[in-house]
């Protein structure tokens, strides 16, 4: 067998709560071993998706504090790590999986970096961000676990 080539391209998906160092420091690792370049993104998530599309009143001045707020907290992360800047860090606007399987198709990523509660019962029924990641993706997928230790 031969060996596997390394990554090139390493996206991370970030939700912006205090969880997503775990998940920076294991895709930053990884792109300084493979010596990949690093990319980092966080979907905004439209309010009328969040509340099933039906709701009566008009959400764009919500949905651009949402925008505002996450674009300090990605500036915040660029402080921190040295390896994030603003070209590589973007923001987009949708549904988490497909946002991040396109920006991954479009920008030839090999590797998508998620977290994971590996949770159980409904949630995982339901699904998590991290599965619905997986299914579909157009390359590799690392779940970084982020269960708290028992
Ligand atoms: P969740 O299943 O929502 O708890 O999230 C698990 C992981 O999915 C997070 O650690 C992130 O890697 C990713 N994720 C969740 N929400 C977003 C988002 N809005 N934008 C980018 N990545 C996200």
């Amino acid at each position: 067998m031969s060996t596997p080539k390394p990554y090139t391209h390493i996206l991370v998906a970030v939700d912006l709560t205090e969880e997503c160092d775990p998940v920076i420091y294991r895709a930053s690792a990884s792109a300084e071993a493979n010596g990949a370049t690093l990319s980092l993104i966080h979907i905004v998530e439209p309010m009328a998706m969040a509340f099933g599309g039906d709701v009566p009143i008009d959400l764009s001045q919500v949905q651009q504090q949402q925008f505002d707020q996450a674009k300090k907290c990605l500036d915040r992360l660029i402080d921190i790590y040295p390896q994030l800047t603003k070209e590589n860090c973007k923001l987009a606007y949708g549904q988490p999986r497909q946002e991040i399987h396109s920006f991954a198709k479009e920008h030839h990523c090999d590797l998508i970096v998620v977290g994971s509660h590996g949770r159980h019962g409904l949630a995982l029924l339901l699904g998590s961000t991290a599965n619905d990641v997986l299914h579909g993706a157009p390359c590799d997928v690392l779940a970084v676990s982020l269960k708290k230790p028992d």
